[in-house]
C-alpha cells in the first residue's frame, strides 16, 4: 500500500517522555483501543515501558465496529493473557464491567501491599491511548459525581488531580497521550481515517480511495445501501466516487462532480459511523 504520513520524530520523543513520568505515578493502566482498529491504534512500545505494571485493555467505540469481529478481537486478546473488555463511551455502557476488571488485575498489587503492612492506599489507575479513541469521554463518565481527591500531589502536574472513581480505586483525571505508530502503511492508513492523525499530514483523497477501495472489497453491501449505489467490486474506485458524488448531489455548477465534497462525505459518513459498522484490522491468530 502506498501511503503517506508527514510527522516528525521530535513529537514520539516528547510524547515518551511524558508518558515514562506519568506511568511512575500510576499501579494500573488502561489502555485504550479503537474497536475498528485494535490493531493499528495499539503503541508496541508502551509493553516495554509498562514493565510489571497490570493493564487492562479496552476495545472503545464498539458502536462503530464490526460486532463479530469485535468477539473476534475479544478472543484474541484473552487467548494472550490480557484482561480486556469492551465499553461505548458515547453511552457509557461496559464502563462498570470495566472497573471491576481494573479491580481485579490490581489484587496482586494490593496483596503486596498487605503483606507489607500498607494499609488505606489506593490502586492508582491512569488511561492511556492514541489521540481520539476516547480517552476524554470515558474519564468524564468515570468523574462524574465522583470526588475529587487531592490536587498537586509530588509528580502531579498542575491541575491534574485525583479522583477516586470506586473503593479503592484512583484515576488520574489526565489520560496519557500515546503518539501514533505509523511506520507500517497499513497502520497509518487506519488511523488517519479514524480520525486519529491530524489531517493535515496526509493526503486526504488517497486515504478515501484507499478506504472505499476497502469497503467496496469487505462491506460491498453497506456502501450499496448506504449511498443507493450499485458497483462490482473490480469497478475503479474513481467511478464509484463519481457514482457517490450523483446520488449525493456533490456537484458543481454545470453538474461537474465535487470531489473534495465526496471526500468529505466519505470521511464523516464513515467516522461517524452513519455508513455502517466497520472493522478494518482483521483479527489473526498471531495479534
Ligand atoms: P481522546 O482524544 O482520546 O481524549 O478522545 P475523546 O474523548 O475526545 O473522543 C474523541 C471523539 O470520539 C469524540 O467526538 C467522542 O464523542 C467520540 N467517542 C468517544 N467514545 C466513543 C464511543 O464509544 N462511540 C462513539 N461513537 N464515539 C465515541
Amino acid at each position: 500500500m502506498d501511503f503517506k504520513i508527514q510527522w516528525f520524530p521530535g513529537h514520539m520523543t516528547k510524547a515518551k517522555r511524558m508518558m515514562e513520568q506519568q506511568l511512575k505515578l500510576v499501579d494500573v493502566v488502561v489502555e485504550m483501543l479503537d474497536a475498528r482498529i485494535p490493531r493499528s491504534s495499539s503503541n508496541p512500545m508502551l509493553i516495554q515501558m509498562l514493565g510489571d505494571k497490570p493493564k487492562v485493555v479496552a476495545l472503545n467505540k464498539i458502536d462503530m465496529a464490526d460486532p463479530e469481529k469485535t468477539e473476534k478481537w475479544l478472543q484474541t486478546f484473552k487467548n494472550s493473557g490480557l484482561p480486556v473488555c469492551k465499553v461505548d463511551c458515547s453511552t457509557g455502557k461496559g464502563v462498570k464491567q470495566m472497573v471491576a476488571a481494573i479491580q481485579q488485575v490490581a489484587r496482586p498489587v494490593t496483596d503486596k501491599w498487605l503483606r507489607k503492612g500498607v494499609r488505606n492506599r489506593s490502586i492508582r489507575v491512569m488511561i492511556v491511548g492514541v489521540p481520539n479513541v476516547g480517552k476524554s469521554t470515558l474519564i468524564n463518565r468515570l468523574v462524574g459525581k465522583n470526588k475529587v481527591v487531592a490536587a498537586d500531589r509530588p509528580g502531579v502536574t498542575r491541575g491534574q488531580q485525583w479522583v477516586t472513581i470506586a473503593k479503592g480505586l484512583e484515576l488520574l483525571d489526565t489520560p496519557g497521550v500515546l503518539w501514533p505508530k505509523f511506520e507500517d502503511p497499513e497502520v497509518g492508513f487506519c488511523l488517519a481515517v479514524t480520525g486519529a492523525i491530524k489531517e493535515d499530514v496526509y493526503d486526504r483523497e488517497t486515504a478515501v480511495e484507499l478506504l472505499l477501495e476497502r469497503l467496496m472489497h469487505i462491506y460491498p453491501e453497506d456502501l450499496r445501501v448506504k449511498y443507493a449505489i450499485d458497483f462490482s467490486e473490480a469497478e475503479p474506485v474513481r467511478e464509484v466516487m463519481a457514482k457517490i458524488a450523483v446520488a449525493r448531489g456533490c456537484l458543481k455548477a454545470g453538474g461537474v462532480l465535487d470531489i473534495d465534497k465526496v471526500i468529505q462525505l466519505v470521511l464523516r459518513d464513515f467516522r461517524t459511523g452513519r455508513l455502517g459498522r466497520f472493522t478494518l484490522d482483521e483479527p489473526s491468530e498471531n495479534n
